[in-house]
């Protein structure tokens, strides 16, 4: 037997480490994950009684096209109900874009430092991959624009990036949606866009309506903490939605995950919290970095990433021995790791773990 030959070179997704795992290699009692941009508060009690109502369903299917919640989210967003799309995560989302609108020999363009599943499942469709270079770990949209050809099928923007944290302002993608040709789908992927407070930050909803060939990526993963549950969505012109909705299982979202998403979507106050106790948790990070003489690229998500001006792999081990997960290995920023911002208590132990590491490990040059 021989898979596709397009896909045996693919890796296997490596997930952060669990925690479990290093408790019990390392022999801690303690151990604390800032690795995959979890929520540190956990989710909207709300969303935890919606699971607890829905347990005497699970032996019946959910409903495939996730009609309470959709109407919710389109009331929520002033969109259609067939402007919406669920997946078992935006992960599948992607998934299912790749499926619709890459075929072999088409051409996708994404940045050379991005979130790894627009490149993997382009390659599963067996699609031309063209990488544009990052600008001071932001997406460069003119270069990108200069890749476009008659080939080019999807361009994929994240915005907040993916592991650099830094945001394309408003101007900057408006500019670029204004020159994109009308048969590209451009995927703006705002997983993080709720925690986002500058206000040059695109208005993606907006943008959907003055160019339809965009879709937004959202998730219910980040800010609303159901990162187990898997539910994520897109937000689309109906040509789009139904496109994707093609290509979709019949029912790739859980009666647990529609039901909690409802109830946390209706939690602004549980989403206020997170999102200021984000901010100054930015915040204590750029000040503490300023300190240690360390450069952070400009973070906007939940997550920043810092030069430790040493090899990341060395750091991420040595802060691992103390019980601190957190993310290396990079391609492009070898000498960076990527922290999730946590509470303030997790945030001053992440610091003063980094603190003792770098009188540990000299500074490579
Ligand atoms: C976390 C993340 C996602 C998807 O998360 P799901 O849990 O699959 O919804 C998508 N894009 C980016 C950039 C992310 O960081």
């Amino acid at each position: 037997m021989q898979p596709k030959p397009n896909i045996v070179h693919l890796p296997v997704y490596q997930p952060g480490k669990p925690v479990d795992d290093v408790k019990r290699e390392l022999g801690l009692t303690e151990v604390l994950k800032l690795a995959s941009n979890e929520n540190p508060f956990g989710s909207s009690p709300k969303a935890k009684e919606a699971i607890a109502r829905e347990l005497d369903n699970i032996s019946i299917y959910p409903d495939g096209a996730a009609v309470e919640l959709t109407n919710a989210l389109a009331k929520h967003h002033g969109v259609n109900t067939d402007q919406i799309i669920f997946g078992a995560g935006s992960d599948e989302i992607i998934l299912m874009i790749a499926r619709a609108y890459l075929a072999s020999g088409d051409e996708t363009i994404m940045a050379d430092q991005t979130f790894p599943q627009y490149k993997h499942n382009a390659q599963i469709e067996n699609a031309k991959i063209i990488e544009v270079p990052l600008k001071e770990g932001t997406h460069d949209l003119y270069a990108m624009l200069e890749q476009v050809t008659d080939k080019t099928k999807v361009v994929w923007v994240c915005n907040p990036n993916n592991p650099t944290g830094t945001i394309n302002t408003s101007d900057e993608v408006e500019w670029f949606l204004s020159k994109v040709p009308a048969h590209v789908l451009v995927v703006l992927d705002e997983a993080y866009c709720e925690y986002l407070v500058d206000p040059s930050y695109p208005d993606g909803l907006a943008l959907l309506q003055k160019y339809p060939n965009v879709i937004l990526l959202r998730t219910f993963s980040k800010i609303f903490g159901l990162a187990s549950l898997r539910i994520g969505y897109g937000i689309g012109r109906p040509d789009v939605i139904r496109s994707i909705n093609q290509v979709r299982e019949p029912f790739n979202t859980s009666r647990f995950g529609q039901a909690a998403a409802l109830a946390a979507l209706q939690d602004e106050d549980f989403i206020a919290f997170c999102r200021e106790e984000n901010r100054k948790g930015l915040a204590f990070f750029n000040q503490a970095f300023e300190e240690l003489g360390l450069k952070a690229f400009p973070a906007h998500g939940n997550f920043i990433m810092v030069d430790v001006q040493r090899s990341g792999q060395e750091v991420f081990d040595a802060l691992l021995r103390k019980g601190v997960i957190v993310r290396a290995g990079h391609k492009l920023y070898p000498t960076s790791i990527r922290i999730t911002v946590g509470s303030q208590e997790q945030n001053e132990k992440v610091i003063a773990a980094l603190k003792a590491v770098l009188q540990e490990i000299a500074v490579k040059v």
